[in-house]
């Protein structure tokens, strides 16, 4: 499968702002030496040596992430402002794909801003399948289309749509792919979705405030995180903020960190990043993941690997 991230960033929208812009210009301009500008590949080589922070950014557009099964389904894991991204890259390369495919976490807004936007939605060649645990998902994503709110209703859509209930602990087949879902704890519920394809799996958990009952080893638990090739878990929070921000519904990076080395999971990506954060802030709480990561006794046990979600990345698994 394949995996492309869309849309990193928590509770609100984070467009990378002048002030930010002028400031990776600058540090970067401080940094050129001569030599550096002597020809094409000179230039290429300092870029390539600038810190991640300097030469991109993790990204502003909140929560959406597209898994691609090696069978050619199109899985839509929430539909935050990173959807417009998906529908960029459709233009940009013209696929007509058909069948759409979209787990939804839970309904607070970060998740669901691009719906409106999503070209797919007035396609009446198309249809779009909506999964969540909630009977009444249509009467909550009309909802929040209707006037004032938006300027066109739920009814302005022209795709054919298909509302799937999930029933708790279960999982469906597409293809060779299994997602299968475990309810994360949030205020008002959240859902992780967890994706498996030909022996290797990936699992989405946004909007989850870990607590100790997560780590505790029950079958299902095990089934569920054990072993996992990636995780995408939200670490919103310094472990004071999360201290702090008790019952907000996110997790601290330390006890992210600490969550994948319980479960044995190889990949681990820092995820529902802070607004407040400014890319240099993101590059710090990953230097500070890892350094606590190297802290804990990990009795032999194989290798995490730890790393901010970003935008545009992809993951082939
Ligand atoms: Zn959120
Ligand atoms: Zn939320």
């Amino acid at each position: 499968m394949i995996v492309r991230f869309w849309g990193v960033r928590g509770s609100s929208p984070t467009p990378l702002g002048p002030e930010e812009l002028r400031g990776k210009i600058s540090a970067v301009l401080q940094r050129v030496k001569p030599t550096d500008l002597v020809n094409s590949d000179a230039r290429q080589r300092f870029l390539a040596k600038l810190p991640p922070d300097l030469f991109g950014t993790v990204g502003g557009n909140t929560a959406c992430i597209e898994v691609r099964t090696a069978g050619g389904e199109m899985i839509i894991l929430d539909m935050g402002t990173g959807l417009w991204e998906l529908e960029k890259r459709m233009r940009k390369y013209r696929e007509r794909i058909r069948e759409f495919h979209i787990f939804i976490s839970h309904f607070h807004y970060d998740h669901l801003l691009g719906l409106p936007y999503f070209g797919a939605m007035y396609d009446p060649g198309v249809k779009v399948n909506f999964y969540s645990p909630y009977p009444a998902m249509e009467r909550i994503l009309a909802r929040f289309m209707e006037k004032p709110y938006h300027p066109v209703g739920w009814d302005s859509f022209t795709a054919k749509t298909e509302f799937h209930v999930l029933k708790p602990n279960d999982s469906m087949k597409f293809g060779q792919a299994v997602v299968s879902w475990i309810k994360r704890n949030h205020p008002n519920g959240s859902m992780s979705y967890k994706v498996t394809e030909t022996g290797r799996s990936f699992i989405y958990s946004t909007d989850t405030e870990l607590t100790e009952k997560d780590f505790h080893r029950t079958p299902r638990n095990v089934e569920y995180f054990q072993g996992a090739d990636a995780i995408v878990l939200d670490a919103q929070y310094t472990l004071g903020e999360a201290i702090e921000k008790y019952n907000w519904g996110h997790s601290s990076y330390s006890l992210a960190v600490e969550f994948a080395r319980e479960f044995e999971i190889k990949q681990l990506f820092l995820y529902h990043h802070e607004p407040l954060n400014t890319d240099s802030d993101m590059e710090g709480i990953l230097r500070s993941a890892q350094w606590f990561d190297r802290r804990l006794d990990h009795k032999g046990h194989g290798t995490l690997d730890i790393d901010l979600a970003r935008e545009g990345y992809v993951l082939e698994l």
